[in-house]
């Protein structure tokens, strides 16, 4: 593991006017890292997301992206820098095909030889994608749309990927094949990976370290299999 954070939040104060959503949150995320924020509903996790993002303005702290100062930064300047977030409830666009709605992933890259390799690569990631490539995005089933979702953020050739509830309103089946792939892109794309979820079970299987999220504020940091056999984490996100 590389000692510089390829992402980091430091002292992050954030909000909705005067709804403080976030208080003080720090974390680190290392180059290769599958890190998992977890918590309960409200607790400020998609906040954390779109403050990376910069969907969402903090009132304090900084966020770094490979050593430099992103915060406030436009986030249509993200995709290109590598960092993309995959946002909760997916939001493809309904009206475009499968593959139309790849496409636009690629939408600052003029290089058609790796834009057309890499919907091969996403098909053969989600086969499904493949067979349904013709199929307007608003057609296909929760899963296959998370997928074209996470497909269409690969199409930015991300070196970091923020998930938001990728598991979100999807059969279980569904949700292993998805974490299935998730951990693919990990292990042989090398993506970095910034997941946020409230299923702390899967998120913790699938992720090397972990932030626990709640009411705004960061309550414990372990490696993800300390967290998962912690008996406090156990009793109050794993229904023990
Ligand atoms: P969930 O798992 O339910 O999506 P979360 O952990 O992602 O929850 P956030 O969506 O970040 O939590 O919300 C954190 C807090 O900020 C909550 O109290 C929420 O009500 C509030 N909040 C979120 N979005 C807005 C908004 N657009 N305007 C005002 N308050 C908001």
């Amino acid at each position: 593991m590389s000692d510089q954070p390829i992402l980091e939040l430091k002292n992050i104060h954030s909000g909705y006017g005067s709804i403080k959503a976030l208080r003080d949150v720090s974390l680190k995320v290392y180059p290769g890292e599958v890190v998992a924020i977890i918590g309960a509903n409200g607790a400020g996790k998609s906040t954390t997301l779109m403050t990376i993002c910069g969907i969402v303005s903090p009132e304090k702290g900084e966020v770094y992206y490979q050593g430099e100062p992103i915060t406030k930064i436009n986030p249509e300047n993200l995709p290109p820098m590598g960092l993309c977030q995959v946002p909760e409830g997916r939001r493809i666009f309904p009206r475009l095909t499968v593959e139309e709605n790849l496409i636009l992933g690629a939408f600052y890259r003029d290089d058609q030889e790796g834009i057309l390799k890499d919907i091969k690569h996403v098909y053969e990631l989600f086969p499904v994608l493949g067979e349904r490539s013709k199929q307007h995005g608003g057609t296909l089933s929760g899963g296959e749309q998370q997928m074209l979702a996470i497909g269409r953020a690969l199409m930015t050739k991300p070196k970091v990927l923020l998930l938001d509830e990728p598991s979100l309103g999807l059969a279980p089946i569904i949700i292993h094949q998805i974490f299935d792939i998730i951990a693919d892109i990990n292990k042989n794309d090398g993506t970095t990976i910034l997941l946020v979820e409230q299923n702390a079970n899967l998120a913790l299987k699938a992720a090397t370290r972990g932030y626990v999220l709640e009411t705004g504020e960061i309550t414990l940091e372990d490696k993800a299999d300390a967290l998962l056999h912690n008996p406090e984490i156990r009793k109050a996100y794993l229904g023990e």
